[in-house]
């Protein structure tokens, strides 16, 4: 059944439901319950700047209660909406569910061009929307807890957080309200690049499955595969460069707002990166050529597709034309619905949204268990830790003294076997692992089941199953 309309982003969403839904036996109504959006709230409010009052329109939805505190990030956009706010805190749902991050879903947008404002009038403005919605609990360490998203990073986060605690100056919780804080703000080791880092994690537990490969017709391994990246902000940027850096992919195009770059031997993402912060865009970057209609790089020939901008950029104009065998969703929702049906046909394997970006708030959910335990993870065992390795590593040496052969411990055992896990390497851990189980949760029913064809319905399938058990738990 083909689409010739698009529909919205909620639509979309919801159609990706529907199609998840159809394979499943729900209980009369709770299939009506699980996608209904709960509640949106919208807040206006004024700011003095520049000798005049400006009013601002934001939104904090939440889909889904099933669990608490409902989690999503804040976005900063000029294309805030409420149907993208709804469409991105019902992603949020299924993708706590799928990466097991007890929460249920939220998101906040705030319809605001930040290049527009300096950081002093930022820090004004997302003050007070803090203050709108904190003093409706919708930002609360035990009910609603935001984290960054598009346009919003660690800075936004720590005002955040400070105007959180100055509205609540008791809760000795209060740091845990919010997420993607600085370090030095309550925040957690690695939680910057955890996104990214997750999209790497993805990938490398896809191409640990020959069939799977072999299914978006790849063979191999990550090193060599032709990647091209859309939006080359926090989720892109960690992504790509982790990509190219540790597991020898070649980033041949890089699109950005302003138009793409493309190199077939290879983009040095460092240097593009360095040069869109000083830049504002990649216009003007000697080494690479560069294409000023940048959606247009969506279609050239590649491996892999990285879409780690905005929703709805693969849609029905544009699906047909997509040349990538497979497809990795960073940012949420890039593909629609009729899209998504169109490269099905094509035989793309995406590997969706919800599983693909989930690393961001998977590392959200240590944060927060950091921020309620109020010590660092590792603190306790990693001296501890290092001292029975020091242990083993004695008996070891004074074996191989005391042996006649020329067996020894390679040189740089000790001291790589010594060290104790520091916070990043157990963020990272933590992360690695629940990317693979999440991963492997959804593979299971894409392989094990007749009726399901892909990744994303398997995802949804595993992701719905989870929050219907969670109602039946609470006899809804
Ligand atoms: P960001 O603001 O850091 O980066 C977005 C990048 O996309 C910017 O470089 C921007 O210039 C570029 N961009 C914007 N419009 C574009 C266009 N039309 N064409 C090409 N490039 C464009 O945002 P982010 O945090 O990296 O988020 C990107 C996506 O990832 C969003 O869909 C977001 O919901 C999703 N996501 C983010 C996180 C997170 O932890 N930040 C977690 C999960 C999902």
């Amino acid at each position: 059944m083909g689409q010739t309309k698009e529909p919205s982003f909620r639509q979309s969403v919801d159609l990706m439901f529907n199609r998840a839904v159809a394979l499943m036996d729900l209980p009369p109504g709770l299939e009506e319950k699980i996608k209904v959006c709960n509640a949106t709230y919208t807040v206006r409010f004024g700011v003095r700047l520049r000798g005049q009052i400006q009013t601002f329109t934001g939104y904090r939805s939440v889909h889904s209660e099933h669990m608490e505190p409902v989690k999503g990030g804040i976005r900063y956009s000029m294309g805030v909406n409420q149907d993208e706010v709804e469409a991105l805190s019902a992603l949020m749902t299924y993708k706590c569910a799928l990466v097991e991050a007890p929460f249920g879903g939220a998101k906040g947008g705030l319809c605001i061009d930040p290049r527009q404002y300096d950081e002093h009038e930022l820090e004004q403005i997302t003050r007070r929307f803090a203050y709108e919605l904190a003093k409706r609990d919708l930002i609360h360490p035990s009910q609603n807890v935001p984290a960054p998203d598009m346009g919003t990073g660690e800075r936004e986060m720590a005002w955040i957080a400070d105007q959180y605690a100055r509205m609540n100056t008791t809760d000795i919780n209060a740091r845990a309200c919010v997420t993607g804080k600085p370090l030095h703000g309550g925040g957690i080791a690695g939680r910057v690049e955890a996104t990214g880092r997750g999209v790497q994690y993805a990938l490398h537990e896809f191409f640990r499955h020959p069939e799977d490969i072999a299914q978006a017709g790849l063979q191999g391994t990550l090193d060599g595969k032709r990647v091209v990246v859309q939006g080359l902000g926090n989720v892109g940027y960690h992504a790509a460069s982790f990509l190219a850096a540790e597991d020898g992919a070649k980033v041949i195009g890089i699109i950005e707002r302003d138009g793409a770059l493309v190199d077939e031997g290879g983009l040095d993402v460092e240097a593009v990166h360095n040069w869109i912060s000083s830049h504002g865009g990649v216009t003007g970057y000697a080494d690479a050529t560069y294409v000023e209609d940048g959606a247009q790089v969506l279609e050239i020939d590649c491996d892999i597709l990285i879409p780690a901008a905005l929703e709805g950029v693969i849609n029905l104009t544009n699906a047909a034309n997509i040349s990538a065998n497979l497809i990795i969703e960073a940012a949420n929702g890039p593909v629609t619905a009729g899209a998504d049906e169109i490269l099905r046909d094509k035989g793309v394997v995406i590997i969706p949204d919800l599983f693909a970006n989930g690393g961001g708030v998977t590392v959200s959910y240590f944060e927060w268990v950091k921020n309620l335990s109020h010590i660092r993870f590792g603190r306790m065992q990693r001296r501890q830790e290092e001292a029975r390795h020091q242990l083993v590593f004695d008996e070891l040496d004074r074996l191989s003294s005391q042996t006649e052969s020329d067996w020894r411990l390679s040189p740089d055992f000790k001291q790589n076997y010594l060290r104790g896990a520091d916070e990043l390497e157990l963020v990272r851990s933590g992360l690695d692992d629940t990317m693979r189980a999440a991963y492997q949760s959804m593979r299971e029913v894409w392989h094990g089941r007749e009726d399901v064809g892909d990744l994303r319905v398997a995802a949804y399938l595993v992701a719905i199953g989870r929050v219907a058990d969670s109602y039946r738990a609470k006899g809804l």
